[in-house]
């Protein structure tokens, strides 16, 4: 990467992949078992680096998800729900240390499936998947503390389907406390990311679990539809696009089913002119250009104190040019590939929307590979609040930044989103933070920092970001009635 500023270059540090043990070809696993599906169907994982063919995925149909349904709800009756919860927690630690055993091959699985860079994948994803282990495994003896005087029971069998931006992760955040509250699990990876979660069923294979508590079935959104219509899945729990999330809403109207959704947003971060500037900077980077953007939380819209403004783009923009682009596995790599050509044109889509209407627009100052789906980090400087970059989700490295005077205006202007996921607040004035994370209508907002999650904390967000909240006690009773 050459850049206008910088008179180096790093030396190649490219993680080894001799290590990851992958099949040529993954079955669905249903009730403990690998099996083909019968659907006969099989679909290629490519790598969006260079769109190398990685493994063949089983794409399972309505038979197959019908099998493994049967196999949880049979597992529900016959053993997880009857074991103690001793037991059910002892056996979620054993799945967290076999993960932590392997998290170097899954940290490598994951950056090679997803585009995501390795230092990610190895710093954040993979250890905050086994942590979420951990803190349900712990909570699976402890419930009549988490809920006292309650009497709780588990809904049964829960039907899982996850997004493609923190493919194990998503998989550990939904899988935990379902089985740590006694229900058993169909879960249903993306399609573009279907490698760490077929990982994690050999993990729970080697944990011992009985047979049918966890089954993973892969496919393509009619694979989750069918989920999600089954009539003795009792939970349903979405991370995904807002427009999935309606569909899903309007096929369990009427039925029983609960229903967490994780839907999408459009974050607000927020710089005032006391903040520290530097440390914002960076935080502003991290929130929207972490994991190439790919993050339903990221910080896609800045707003910055007006005074201020010239100054903090200019640090912005000088600290993009410093930013690694490319191989994922490259441990200096700092933004990796978007995650499929379908999502790559989407962004592409939006960043031709935003030079049409006008606002002005900056991009790093580099080449891309030749080869695999990369965008440059991109900013669009004194965009319109009615403007479709300013109002729509991109799911890309694409930052819109506006500007403001006073709190109020930028209380107005931040909550102005059909979404209400997340939102960054960087001032040096507690009271200013108190003030904002009141009046925001957003699930988290983070206060001088920004993308930090722990088990703890719940998770989810107002509007049409969803309903419901994943992480800490909230978590735990969204799988109990
Ligand atoms: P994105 O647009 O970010 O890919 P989606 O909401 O399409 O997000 O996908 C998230 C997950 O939902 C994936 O696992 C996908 O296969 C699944 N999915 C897609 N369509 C449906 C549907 N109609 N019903 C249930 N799941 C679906």
């Amino acid at each position: 990467m050459s850049t206008e500023n910088k008179n180096w270059e790093y030396a190649d540090a490219v993680e080894g992949t001799g290590h990851i043990k992958l099949k040529e070809k993954y079955g669905l696993y249903i009730n403990g078992e690998w099996v083909a599906p019968r659907s006969k169907t099989y679909f290629s994982s490519t790598n969006p680096h260079d769109e190398a063919h990685l493994a063949e995925v089983a794409q399972a149909n309505k038979q197959d998800v019908d099998a493994a349904v049967i196999a949880a709800e049979r597992a529900y009756h016959d053993v997880w729900s009857k074991i103690t919860p001793a037991e059910r927690g002892k056996y979620i630690f054993r799945i967290a240390r076999l993960m932590q055993e392997q998290a170097k091959e899954l940290a490598v699985i994951e950056s090679l499936d997803s585009g995501k860079p390795i230092r990610e994948a190895r710093d954040i994803d993979i250890p905050l998947a086994c942590n979420h282990l951990f803190y349900y495994a712990g909570w699976a003896d402890k419930l009549d503390y988490a809920f006292p005087n309650q009497k709780k029971e588990p809904l049964g069998v829960a039907g899982q389907i996850i997004p493609w931006n923190f493919p194990l992760l998503m998989a550990a955040w939904k899988i935990a406390p379902a089985l740590a509250t006694g229900n058993t699990v169909v879960l249903k990876p993306a399609e573009t990311t279907s490698l760490t979660a077929l990982k994690l069923a050999e993990i729970i294979d080697e944990a011992g679990l009985p047979p049918g508590v966890v089954n993973i079935v892969t496919g393509f959104g009619d694979t989750g539809a069918a989920i999600v219509a089954h009539p003795k899945v009792s939970k349903v729990a979405f991370t995904g696009s807002t427009a999935v999330g309606k569909l899903i809403q309007k096929t369990i109207a009427g039925t029983d089913k609960k229903a967490t959704l994780e839907l999408g947003g459009k974050s607000a971060n927020i710089i005032f002119d006391d903040a520290p500037l530097d440390q914002a900077v960076e935080g502003i980077i991290n929130g929207i250009f972490f994991n190439q953007g790919h993050v339903c939380c990221a910080g896609s819209r800045l707003f910055v104190q007006e005074n201020i403004a010239d100054k903090v783009i200019r640090k912005l923009k000088h600290r993009m040019q410093s930013l690694q682009i490319g191989n994922p596995l490259d441990k200096n790599t700092d933004i990796g590939a978007i995650n499929s050509s379908e999502q790559l044109k989407t962004i592409n889509k939006y960043i031709d929307i935003g030079r049409k209407e006008g606002s002005e627009c900056f991009q790093v100052d580099c080449a891309l590979p030749n080869k695999g789906y990369y965008c440059k980090p991109t900013l669009f400087i004194n965009v319109a609040q009615s403007s479709v970059l300013a109002q729509e989700e991109i799911f890309g490295p694409v930052l819109t930044i506006q500007t403001f005077r006073t709190i109020d205006e930028v209380i107005q202007k931040a909550n102005n989103s059909p979404y209400g996921l997340a939102a960054g607040v960087w001032t040096d004035k507690g009271s200013k933070i108190f003030n904002l994370t009141s009046k925001l209508k957003a699930g988290v907002v983070w206060a001088n920092t920004y993308n930090k999650f722990d088990p703890a904390s719940p998770f989810g967000g107002y509007k049409e970001s969803g309903f419901g909240r994943e992480g800490g006690l909230h978590g735990l009773g969204a799988y109990l009635k």
